[in-house]
């Protein structure tokens, strides 16, 4: 007999069904990008706070019975965890009625080099590693570390081994990346990968963000279209980035205006914190706690309740343009970005 209570989906309470789970697997990071933290970090979490990685696993395997089917590990940098090979091949080895997880993994790159090849002969399938620049002095100033040479190893890491496809990701910026819009698209495409612009949206611990001088989608879209011709893809359905080829293909480029065109009507996203906190949305202010649960012993059934009593609280969206927007206390370092 179907034990529905293991089966019936992370339905919200508008109808939206979630299918995606973003794990974060530490909140260290190895840069401290001045749009994410702060020069001297912030304060990390305990570690045993931390879930274990069979900790971890069982909240996927459950979920994956909810109706999961694809899962992003992220952080902080998900490479600094040092058992993260076996994570992924633990998460790997789980079966959903369709078949493996669709694993993913986002990351600055900067250890992509010796992990790629172990990651990908582990299960993983894609890669998405964050590049503002291509220029070494910028990004020490985005970043503040000298790190340029090991991001482009990891990335070439990927394409080697063929993580694909490769996705690149920047958070276009008025003042600092503007210019160089167009050389990272033209770069990614040379390399057979997706250049994906993202808006600064406000989840930095130092609090920066200023609406005024956000870089639309729209404006990043302008900028680009003085150098190549942009055609819109398909409808982009629950996937954030609105895409479009460029030169007519087969080279693509992403935009992701979660400020300026929120899609919150098509979320499927739901998030698990490297402490074990269960989050329906990157702005929340309520979270759920799982670890205390799992550490209690409770029973799968249990677990599979609390998630869909998180993902019933979702709101219909983010609220950032809400007179009473208020950032979430935690950085997006720290919920997993
Ligand atoms: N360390 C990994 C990486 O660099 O991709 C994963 C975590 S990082 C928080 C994920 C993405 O979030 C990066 O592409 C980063 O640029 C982006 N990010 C960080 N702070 C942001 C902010 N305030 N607004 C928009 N994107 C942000």
């Amino acid at each position: 007999m179907i034990n529905t209570a293991m089966t019936a989906p992370l339905v919200d309470r508008f109808g939206r069904v979630h299918r995606d789970l973003r794990v974060s697997l530490t909140d260290r990071c190895s840069l401290r990008c001045t749009y994410c933290m702060p020069a001297d970090g912030v304060p990390w979490l305990q570690s045993s706070t931390l879930l274990t990685t069979e900790e971890l696993v069982r909240v996927v395997r459950v979920a994956a019975q909810l109706g999961i089917r694809s899962v992003r590990l992220t952080g902080g940098e998900p490479l600094l965890r040092p058992d993260v090979v076996d994570v992924v091949a633990a998460l790997a080895a789980l079966r959903t009625p369709d078949g493996p997880l669709e694993l993913s993994l986002t990351t600055n790159g900067l250890r992509l080099s010796g992990l790629a090849a172990p990651l990908r002969d582990a299960g993983l399938t894609r890669v998405n590693i964050s590049i503002d620049t291509l220029d070494r002095a910028r990004f020490i100033e985005i970043t503040r570390r000298d790190r340029l040479a090991q991001t482009l190893a990891g990335i070439e890491a990927a394409a080697v081994v063929g993580l694909a496809p490769l996705k690149l990701n920047a958070l276009a910026m008025r003042g600092v990346n503007d210019d160089e819009l167009g050389d990272l698209v033209a770069f990614a495409i040379e390399r057979g990968a997706q250049m994906r612009f993202i808006e600064h949206m406000p989840l930095d611990a130092g609090h920066t963000f200023d609406r005024a001088n956000l870089l639309t989608g729209a404006e990043i879209l302008t900028i680009l279209s003085e150098r190549f011709t942009l055609t819109p893809k398909d409808a982009r359905g629950s996937a954030p980035a609105k895409e479009f080829w460029v030169d007519g293909g087969p080279g693509s480029v992403g935009v992701i205006a979660s400020v300026s065109t929120p899609f919150c009507d098509a979320c499927d996203r739901v998030r698990l914190t490297a402490d074990g906190q269960f989050r329906s949305c990157l702005f929340a202010h309520d979270e759920h706690d799982l670890r205390t649960p799992l550490r209690a012993g409770v029973d799968d059934v249990e677990l599979a309740d609390a998630m869909r009593a998180a993902v019933l609280l979702k709101k219909a969206s983010h609220g950032i343009d809400s007179p009473d927007f208020r950032q979430p206390d935690r950085p997006m370092s720290a919920i997993g970005g």
